[in-house]
């Protein structure tokens, strides 16, 4: 699945470049901003104006938008009743600009665009796609180009619909619009920090297109990339050496998913987990590591070539976490062990988690997959069997996030390290038979 965010200024070519791309990639194209202006038109219909905010919040309980594929063309029903080209008139623009500006209506269709991309690919333009509707989108394009040549492109386009208008009217209003719709308090039509900047001043609308096409195809190739070079050699030789010393089993390997973002979350027992996972790991993993291994020079230089992300666990460490959600949100496997520490020779189930892993796979849209990681003894010990077991991965719908509360990352964490305490047939409260002390299943 891939979800393209277009977003820029009015008049950039947005609408143009998302559907010759959506035909060339057979996906869905969306167009946003003609939910914003269906809203604007409703209001100019039924005589409420539209900069009285309470006056529009309250008519949209009147409303009812759903949004259809027809042939791959995108239907909007009002109220039961197809849209047509009268939103496309400047009065509609300036209506769709001014209801756009306000908090209830952006809620109001929030859910309406997050549910096209929940299960298809979809390139979806507007203002705010890449920073709040989709901000996990894969690939993130920001399109501007100077305001004459975007003037002139809407009047031409207004022109050929045969309505009357003049290249200064159609430069004000579209100021006008620009104003509006950067400077507003919510959603502005600002560039996301990941965003790809694209100024088509001077480009043709094909030469868009191809720009774009490129864009995408290097970012498919920088995910499907398994790993890196040094990675592949440290794993070699780990693999190799692990075989011979290591009595170790791998269940479960077909679950591991071939692509796309992945949170991986173990227990821990000592510090061979992070190679039992990354030699039996078909693709590259990062991890977080605590901050004090980078304050060995060799070891530090080694481990950021594994792919290892600095973490002070000593309070809350945004830099780390941020860190981890860009990795994650690039396709890539982000590894973290949920107890913070190791925990050798204690039942899983009966340790403290920390909440890092649910709040990265909600920033990243990442799926989770539950490993676990099984010996008999207290500590790892010399040619003592370990078994490592992965499970089926969490879907990201099935982690129960909405809106990204303390209390929902909570509940994810529960369900993720539950998972994890089942492979290894642990249970949270250990029959009594069984032995706390080693963590030895019954
Ligand atoms: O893209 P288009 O010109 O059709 O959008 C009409 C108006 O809807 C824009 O001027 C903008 O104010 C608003 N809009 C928005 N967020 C979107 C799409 C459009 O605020 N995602």
């Amino acid at each position: 699945m891939i979800r393209i965010a277009i977003d820029g200024p009015g008049g950039a070519g947005k609408s143009s470049l998302a559907k010759a791309v959506a035909k060339r990639l057979g996906i869905i194209y969306v167009d946003t901003g003609a939910l914003y202006r269906t809203i604007g038109v409703y209001m100019l219909k039924n005589n409420i104006s539209t900069s009285d905010e309470e006056g529009v919040s309250r008519a949209l309980s009147n409303v009812n938008l759903e949004l259809k594929f027809v042939d791959e063309k995108q239907v909007i029903l009002l109220n039961g009743e197809p849209v047509g080209d009268e939103i496309r008139t400047p009065e509609a623009s300036m209506a769709a600009s001014a209801v756009s500006a306000m908090g209830k209506v952006r809620e109001f269709l929030l859910m309406t665009q997050r549910n096209i991309a929940k299960n298809n690919s979809v390139i979806m333009d507007g203002r705010d796609i890449g920073t709040v509707i989709l901000p996990y989108a894969e690939v993130k394009i920001f399109l501007t180009a100077s305001p004459e040549a975007r003037a002139k492109r809407r009047f031409e386009e207004l022109v050929a619909k045969g309505i009357e208008t003049t290249y200064e009217k159609v430069y004000e209003e579209m100021a006008e619009r620009d104003k509006n719709d950067s400077t507003r308090a919510i959603a502005p039509c600002v560039p996301a920090e990941d965003a790809i900047m694209l100024d088509n001043s001077n480009l043709t609308a094909e030469g868009t297109v191809d720009a774009v096409i490129d864009i995408i195809e290097k970012v498919k190739k920088a995910r499907s990339k398994k790993w890196n070079g040094f990675y592949a050699i440290c794993r070699a030789i780990i693999s190799f050496f692990s075989r011979i010393f290591i009595r170790v089993r791998f269940t479960g390997k077909e679950n591991i998913p071939k692509e796309g973002s992945i949170v991986l979350c173990s227990n821990h027992i000592g510090i061979k987990d992070v190679f039992l996972i990354g030699i039996s790991y078909p693709r590259q993993l990062f991890f977080l590591s605590k901050k004090e291994w980078f304050s060995i020079p060799v070891v530090s230089s080694v481990m950021r070539a594994w792919g290892a992300v600095p973490l002070d666990r000593a309070g809350r460490d945004v830099g780390a976490l941020k860190n981890a959600i860009k990795i994650a949100k690039e396709g890539k496997t982000l590894a973290i062990f949920p107890q913070g520490h190791r925990c050798p020779g204690i039942n899983p189930a009966e340790t403290s988690v920390k909440s890092g892993a649910a709040l990265i796979a909600y920033h990243s849209h990442a799926d989770v997959l539950p490993v676990c990681i099984k010996t008999k003894d207290v500590k790892y010990k010399f040619m003592r069997k370990i078994e490592v077991i992965y499970g089926k991965p969490i879907k990201y719908s099935e982690l129960g996030f909405e809106k990204g509360t303390i209390g929902e990352f909570k509940d994810a964490t529960a369900k993720i390290f539950n998972e994890v305490c089942k492979l290894g047939g642990y249970t949270a409260l250990p029959e009594a038979d069984g032995n706390p002390e080693t963590g030895e299943a019954k």
